[in-house]
């Protein structure tokens, strides 16, 4: 199914995100907690790659299969390409298609300080690309209402990012974000770029404090003063802070779907408790023609 189509007028879509096990032993508890977010009828389900471009580790094709062929869900193979050479994207693609996926995150990736990008593929767009010109792939990106780390300003990542719609990508994934304001401004200078392909609103709720402290140091994403008042109040407090940062997303969702979101890709660190109570608390304002 291509996913571009799930975003129509007056529906907001409900995606997941799950990343794979370190360790091949540990897959068992990634399917347990994959069966419990399958009740939450997400439209369909991302699943994470490295950034390494190790070919051996089948563990995102794997679990995006089993998403797909076992659990009956629309599933999206996120691959990444400054690892990557042409030959070894082959090899991912055609494991992808033995497996019956259709949709693919197509990413750069993070660039390793300690290990200089093969440059086959520059961008995510150049993977974009290739990707649609072998064919038989639909093809979704990231996009990042704060702009991109590496980008001088918003305006330029703007147009970068029109280059990956222009290469073939159809639907893009949101950076997360904890302030809404952010997100519709980008929106706006998106549209305004002629990027028209539905957007999703990245959400991820924040439950512990290992979390935040790697929410401020990596993603740069700006905390809201109401944010950080919640958070510093329950730090020391687990359940506390789990009920507030669950209350805070659901908060999050709803004013996003009251101006029109066309999806919501809820980051679930494979927390299928996390995800349900917000599924629970926005049942009835999302995916409203259903
Ligand atoms: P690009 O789109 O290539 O952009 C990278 C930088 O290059 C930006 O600054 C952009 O402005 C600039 N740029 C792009 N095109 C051009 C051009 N033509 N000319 C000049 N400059 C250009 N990482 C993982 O390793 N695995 C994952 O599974 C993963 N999943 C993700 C899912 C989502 C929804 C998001 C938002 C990010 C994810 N990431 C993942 C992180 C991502 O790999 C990093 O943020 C990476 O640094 C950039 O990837 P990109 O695909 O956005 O890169």
């Amino acid at each position: 199914m291509q996913i571009s189509k799930l975003f129509k007028e007056g529906r907001t879509g409900l995606s997941f995100e799950v990343f794979p096990p370190k360790k091949t032993s540990s897959l068992d508890s990634v399917y347990n907690a994959l069966g419990e977010l399958k009740e939450l009828k997400p439209d369909f389900i991302s699943v994470t790659y490295g950034a390494g471009g190790n070919i051996t580790n089948t563990l995102t094709c794997d679990i995006a299969s089993y998403i797909k062929n076992e659990l009956g869900i629309e599933s999206v193979a996120h691959l990444t390409c400054v690892n990557t050479t042409r030959e070894n994207a082959d090899i991912i693609l055609k494991r992808l298609k033995e497996n019956g996926i259709e949709n693919i995150l197509a990413l750069r990736g993070d660039i390793n300080p300690d290990i200089p990008p093969l440059k086959e593929f520059v961008y995510a767009s150049d993977l974009a690309a290739y990707i649609k010109e072998k064919g038989g792939f639909y093809v979704s990106g990231a996009c990042y209402p704060e702009c991109h780390y590496e980008c001088d300003n918003i305006d330029e990542d703007i147009k970068n990012l029109k280059k990956k719609t222009d290469a073939g990508v159809e639907h893009l994934i949101s950076q997360l974000f904890f302030d809404n304001q952010v997100f519709y401004e980008f929106v706006e200078k998106a549209r305004a770029q002629g990027i028209t392909v539905p957007i999703e609103a990245g959400i991820m709720p924040v439950t512990n404090t290992k979390q935040i402290e790697r929410m401020v140091s990596m993603c740069g994403a700006s905390l809201p003063a109401k944010f950080v008042k919640v958070m510093q109040r329950f730090e020391n407090n687990p359940e506390a802070l789990r009920d507030a940062g669950i209350a805070y997303a659901i908060d999050q969702i709803i004013d996003l779907a009251a101006n029109g979101v066309q999806g919501i890709h809820l980051y679930t660190m494979n927390n299928p408790y996390v995800a349900g109570k917000i599924t629970e608390g926005v049942k009835n304002v999302i995916r409203t023609d259903e």
